[in-house]
C-alpha cells in the first residue's frame, strides 16, 4: 500500500444522490432528444455554431453568455475538487504550442491516427471503425445482436494488429454501405493523423512545423521536473490542468460531443511503480463519485473498460454517460505506466526521475491519468437537465420545460423580481440585488408578468426566483420560488444570503466529495 493516503473500498451504490423536492403534481416527464437540446442551447444563449453568420464552421462551437458561465462554474468545480480537496495535487496552465519533439516522444506523430475510408460514389469520408460500430448497432436493433458482436470482435482484432487491408475486407464482406450513396464502392482504409499543424516563425520550413496540442497531458509531463522542484512535491502527487485541445476529427458529429477544438480537464497522478493498480482503482472510484455528487444519476453512468488500449496504456476505463444518441465516453481513466516520462527523458536528454526517501531509491514514476472532456460534460448536463413535463395546475394539465442544472453550476443563481414596476417595489428589489451581487451571480428583471419571468428563468436553469411584493415593504420578507418544485416560501430578506450560500455555492457539491 502506498503511504499516507487512505483508500476506501468501492461503493456499491452512490452515497450522494441529488434529491430533488417531491413533485406531487407532475404527471408525465420526458427526457429530451439531442435536437431539442441543440435548439434549446442556441435559443437560450448556451451554445452557438462557430462563425454562425457565415453558416457555421463544422465541428466548432462558441459558448454564449449562459454557456460560458456554466462552463466556468464547471471548470471551477473541477479545479477546486482537484487542487483544494487534495493536498497533493497542484494545478498548472501550460502553453498550447510546445516543442514539436514532444509529440515525437509521446508517440503522437507516429500513431495518433484514426483509420479512414472514402466512398467513391458519394465522396464522403468515414472513420472505418465508426462505420463498423454503427453497422453492429443496426444489426442489434434488427435482433441480430450476435452477428453484431462477432463483427465488433473481428474489428478489434484487426485494429489491434493495425491490419488496414483486413478492415477494408471486413467492411466489404459485412455488406456495409455508405449511408449517402447506398453503395459499397469503398477506397482502401488508410491511417489519418489527427494533429493540426502550423508554422512557427517567418520561415515555412519543415523544421518550424509545430502542432496544436491534441491533449493537455503532455504539458503536464514536460513540467514534471519543474513542479517537483518548485513545489517540493512527494510521490504520490498529481498535476491538474484545464485547457484547449485540438483534433482534426474525421467525422465530427453529435453537437459538442466531438469537436475539432475542445477543452479537457486532465490530472496526471504520479505514483511509485508497483502501486499503479491500486491508484487506478482509487481514481476510477473517485471520479465516479464526482459525477454522482454533481447529480448525474447512477443509472445514467457506466464504467466501461477499453477493448483496445492506446499505445501508452496498461489499463483504461471510460466513464460513459447515456446520451440521447447512446452510451458514450465523457471521461477516460488511464494507467499510462512510465511511458511518457521515460520517452521525454530519452528525447530531451534530461534526467526525469524521482528520489523516494521512504525506500531510498530513484525511479521514474508511473502515471494514472483522469481526463474529462469539459464540453462533453456540459452536453451531459444539458441532456440530463432539459426536462419537459406535464403538471396539473387547477386540475388542468399544463406542459412546461425547464433546465434542471445543479444549482452550484447554474449560470444565474437567483433572479430578483419586483412583482410590479411601481409602488417602490423596483427600488426595494434593486437594493436586494445590489446586496447579493457581490457574492452570487444574480439577475434583476422587472419587465413582463411574473409568470413569464419565472418561465424564462426556468429555461436557463436559475434555481431560485426571489419576488419582492407589497408585503416586503411592510415586513421585510420575500417570496422564494424553487425552480424544480415550483414551490414558494416566504423568507426574511435578511436570510437570503445564508440561504444561497448553503444551496448554490460550489461548496454544496465539494462537501460531498472524499478528499486526500
Ligand atoms: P473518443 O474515443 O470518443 O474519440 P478518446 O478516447 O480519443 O475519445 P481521450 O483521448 O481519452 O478521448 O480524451 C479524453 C477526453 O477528452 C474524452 O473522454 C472526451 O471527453 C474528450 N474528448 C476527446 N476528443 C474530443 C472531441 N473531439 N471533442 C470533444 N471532446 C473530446
Amino acid at each position: 500500500m502506498p503511504p499516507n493516503l487512505p483508500y476506501t473500498a468501492p461503493l456499491a451504490s452512490s452515497p450522494y444522490p441529488y434529491t430533488m423536492p417531491e413533485r406531487p403534481t407532475a404527471t408525465t416527464h420526458t427526457s429530451s432528444t439531442l435536437q431539442e437540446v441543440v435548439s434549446h442551447a442556441k435559443e437560450y444563449g448556451f451554445l452557438y455554431p462557430s462563425s454562425d453568420i457565415y453558416d457555421g464552421l463544422q465541428a466548432v462551437y462558441d459558448y454564449g453568455p449562459h454557456g460560458a458561465a456554466l462552463k466556468r462554474n464547471l471548470q471551477n468545480l473541477w479545479w477546486q475538487s482537484m487542487t483544494h480537496l487534495h493536498q497533493n495535487i497542484v494545478g498548472i496552465d501550460a502553453a498550447i504550442f510546445m516543442d514539436p519533439r514532444i509529440w515525437q516522444a509521446s508517440g503522437h506523430v507516429e500513431s495518433f491516427s484514426d483509420p479512414l475510408i472514402d466512398n467513391k460514389d458519394s465522396q464522403k469520408r468515414y472513420r472505418a471503425d465508426a462505420l463498423i460500430e454503427e453497422h453492429a448497432a443496426m444489426l442489434a436493433q434488427k435482433n441480430m445482436a450476435k452477428e453484431g458482436e462477432e463483427l465488433l470482435k473481428s474489428m478489434h482484432q484487426l485494429l489491434k494488429t493495425e491490419d488496414l487491408v483486413g478492415l477494408h475486407a471486413l467492411i466489404v464482406s459485412a455488406g456495409i454501405q455508405c449511408p449517402v450513396a447506398k453503395t459499397s464502392n469503398w477506397t482502401a482504409v488508410r491511417q489519418f493523423n489527427l494533429m493540426f499543424s502550423t508554422q512557427a516563425g517567418a520561415l515555412a520550413e519543415e523544421a518550424n512545423t509545430i502542432y496544436l496540442r491534441p491533449e493537455t497531458a503532455q504539458g503536464i509531463f514536460v513540467n514534471f521536473p519543474n513542479v517537483l522542484k518548485t513545489n517540493r512535491m512527494k510521490v504520490p502527487f498529481g498535476i491538474a490542468q484545464i485547457g484547449k485541445a485540438f483534433r482534426n476529427e474525421i467525422v465530427a458529429r453529435q453537437f459538442i460531443f466531438r469537436m475539432r477544438e475542445f477543452e479537457q480537464m486532465e490530472m496526471q497522478f504520479f505514483v511509485r511503480p508497483g502501486t499503479e493498480a491500486h491508484w487506478f482503482d482509487y481514481w476510477k472510484e473517485h471520479r465516479m463519485q464526482w459525477h454522482l455528487a454533481l447529480g448525474i444519476p447512477n443509472a445514467q453512468l457506466r464504467l466501461q473498460p477499453h477493448e483496445q488500449l492506446a499505445h501508452y496504456a496498461q489499463a483504461a476505463v471510460d466513464i460513459e454517460y447515456a446520451f440521447p444518441f447512446g452510451q458514450k465516453e465523457i471521461e477516460g481513466i488511464h494507467s499510462r505506466t512510465d511511458f511518457d516520462l521515460k520517452n521525454h527523458q530519452v528525447h530531451s536528454k534530461k534526467k526525469i526521475q524521482y528520489f523516494d526517501p521512504e525506500i531510498n531509491q530513484n525511479y521514474t514514476p508511473y502515471v494514472i491519468e483522469t481526463s474529462l472532456g469539459c464540453d462533453r460534460m456540459i452536453l451531459a448536463l444539458l441532456c440530463q437537465g432539459l426536462v419537459q413535463e406535464t403538471v396539473v395546475v387547477d386540475e388542468k394539465p399544463k406542459s412546461r420545460t425547464y433546465l434542471k442544472l445543479p444549482p452550484a453550476l447554474a449560470p444565474i443563481k437567483a433572479a430578483i423580481l419586483p412583482l410590479l414596476k411601481k409602488d417602490g417595489l423596483p427600488e426595494r428589489a434593486q437594493k436586494i440585488f445590489n446586496e447579493l451581487r457581490l457574492d452570487f451571480a444574480v439577475a434583476y428583471e422587472d419587465g413582463q408578468s411574473i409568470g413569464k419571468r419565472y418561465a424564462r428563468q426556468d429555461l436557463i436553469g436559475t434555481p431560485y426566483c426571489i419576488t419582492i411584493d407589497h408585503q416586503t415593504l411592510e415586513d421585510e420578507t420575500v417570496t422564494l420560488r424553487e425552480r424544480d418544485s415550483m414551490e414558494q416560501h416566504r423568507l426574511p430578506a435578511q436570510a437570503l444570503r445564508s440561504f444561497l450560500f448553503e444551496k448554490v455555492t460550489l461548496q454544496s457539491i465539494l462537501q460531498k466529495l472524499p478528499n486526500i
